[in-house]
């Protein structure tokens, strides 16, 4: 790759007080790109460059590759969701079904080095990645000097790269909650909870969003008593469906998860070897104080710009603490994009990846193409959620015709067949031309459902040609092709 090692340079450090001057080598590189952060987004964008033949570097100050999703975030988590709902189908599910397990229980440590070996697969594959399409890895915190000039400051000292063109991908972190420090053990942010070195008896899930329900889902089937509070009168998050949201509240009561809704969070203390949370009526009246082992706090994220250098470029933030792009994801200095969960748009995974690679392929002079209306959310809980697009609620505020199509997992067959039957698929399509506005499932892989709804609402499909598409039989999938069936004819076949 001939990357350039060039200057003798100092650095003071300071040791024990005392001022220690100690010569270094400074590392100067030369790139076509410099991504900062190897999350998602920037591992990503950083292959996608090198593969379309620029010489790339990445920046990253954690040890680990992969940002959050990898470490503290999508992975670890899935982990602790698949492991816990099979531990919850052999205690609750499976003598049903015929199968006995005699005396069972789980080891939680166990559960958690399996946590760890799945993720560790997955970070030391990016660096396998790296490798194999030559992007240059430089570890240590990347800050803006100049518009074409990243400072790399790392455990081997200053690195300096000049490039033609840097993207940042710096992600996001745990937003705090006012007056409250976490200490990951009793007062906890997601980070804790995917590393907890027990089960807690009580546990209180600030935030009914998507993170809280299914990090609270974990613990509730591992035997927690979990109660998740939330402001809002509905669970779920931004963009759910009201009527998902309405189900799935439903479901995971009967499992056991408790909710208290348009609920506001006072204040937190710890007192007692417990943690007293203060709770009052969202709109004013009734408080109370509730009691637990651990309390997590999943209010959400903001993004992480923090020792960025924005300020030396002249980068200004927006009224969200989020960096402003335009649709080629280029800021306001040439030659400097975002992408991620630093940009607006929700904070995802795939939609910081799929940047990547349209932001790379726009540097490159190719189109830049991103429907933010074709982005799914999952909610990885027990049945899963999957949508994409409009909700109902979207399509009345903004006062469009709109036609329903639904179908009950309760009448498909594999559903059925394997016992598995909460849940619906729900298809909004234009009332005049039938084009589909969103699709909104909460059933048996919901998440792996929902993406064939993403490429039909991606090619701007209507209701029919779903519907007139051949599925497998017998499949979770044919609710999809019979709720489109319900959405452009009327009517369903078998329900
Ligand atoms: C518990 C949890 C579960 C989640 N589950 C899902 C899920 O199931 N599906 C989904 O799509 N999303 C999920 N998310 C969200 C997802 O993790 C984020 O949307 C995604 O990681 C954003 O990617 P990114 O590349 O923008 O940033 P990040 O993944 O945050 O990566 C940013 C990287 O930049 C590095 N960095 C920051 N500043 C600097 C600097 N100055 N110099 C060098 N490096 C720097 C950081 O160390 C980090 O590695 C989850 C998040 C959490 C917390």
């Amino acid at each position: 790759m001939g990357f350039k090692f060039l200057k003798l340079a100092s650095t003071p450090f300071r040791s024990g007080g005392s001022r220690i001057i100690s010569r270094h080598y400074a590392t100067t590189h030369d790139a076509d790109l410099v991504v900062i952060g190897a999350g998602p987004g920037g591992y990503v964008a950083a292959i996608k460059a090198a593969q379309l033949g620029m010489k790339v570097v990445s920046v990253e100050k954690d040890e680990s590759l992969g940002g959050t999703c990898l470490n503290v975030g999508c992975i670890p988590s899935k982990a602790l969701l698949h492991n816990s709902h099979l531990y919850h189908m052999a205690k609750h599910d499976f003598e049903h079904r015929g199968i006995k397990v005699g005396n069972l229980s789980y080891d939680f440590k166990g559960m958690m080095d399996y946590k760890v070996k799945a993720v560790k697969a997955l970070t030391g594959g990016i660096g396998m990645l790296f490798q194999k399409n030559k992007v240059k890895l430089v570890r240590g915190e990347g800050t803006l000097v100049a518009p074409n000039k990243v400072e790399v400051k790392g455990e081997k000292g200053v690195e300096v790269v000049n490039t033609k063109n840097i993207i940042l991908a710096t992600g996001s972190e745990v937003t705090p909650f006012p007056g409250v420090t976490f200490d990951e053990q009793q007062i906890i942010s997601s980070t804790g909870a995917l590393s907890l070195s027990s089960v807690p008896k009580r546990m209180l899930v600030i935030g009914a969003g998507v993170i809280g329900l299914e990090l609270g889902s974990v613990y509730q089937r591992l035997g927690s008593d979990v109660t998740a509070i939330e402001f809002l009168g509905s669970i779920g998050g931004l963009g759910i469906d009201g009527e998902v949201a309405k189900t799935l509240q439903k479901i995971l009561t009967k499992q056991g998860l408790k909710f208290k809704l348009n609920t506001k969070v006072m204040g937190i203390k710890k007192e007692g070897g417990v943690v007293k949370v203060e709770v009052e009526a969202a709109k004013g009246g009734s408080k109370e104080t509730m009691e637990c082992d651990v309390v997590l706090l999943s209010i959400g994220r903001r993004p992480y710009t923090k020792g960025l250098g924005l300020d030396k470029v002249g980068i200004a933030l927006d009224d969200k603490g989020r960096v402003p792009v335009n649709n080629k994801f280029q800021t306001t200095v040439p030659g400097i994009y975002a992408i991620g969960d630093i940009i607006h748009g929700p904070m995802l995974a795939h939609k910081a990846e799929d940047e990547g690679i349209v932001c790379v392929e726009g540097i490159k002079g190719m189109p830049v193409h991103f429907n933010y209306d074709a982005i799914p959310s999952v909610i990885y809980t027990s049945p899963e959620v999957g949508w994409v697009g409009k909700s109902e609620e979207d399509l009345k505020k903004e006062g469009k015709a709109y036609k329903v199509g639904k179908f009950p997992f309760l009448a498909n067959s594999r559903a059925k067949t394997n016992g598995e039957t909460d849940g619906f698929v729900k298809v909004l399509s234009d009332k005049t031309t039938d084009v589909i506005l969103g699709t909104h499932i909460i059933g048996p892989g919901g998440g792996e459902l929902i993406n064939e709804a993403v490429l039909a609402q991606e090619y701007g499909a209507a209701a029919e040609d779903v519907a007139r598409v051949c599925h497998a039989h017998p499949t979770c999938a044919e609710a999809l092709r019979e709720a489109n069936l319900a959405a452009y004819s009327g009517k369903p076949i078998n329900f």
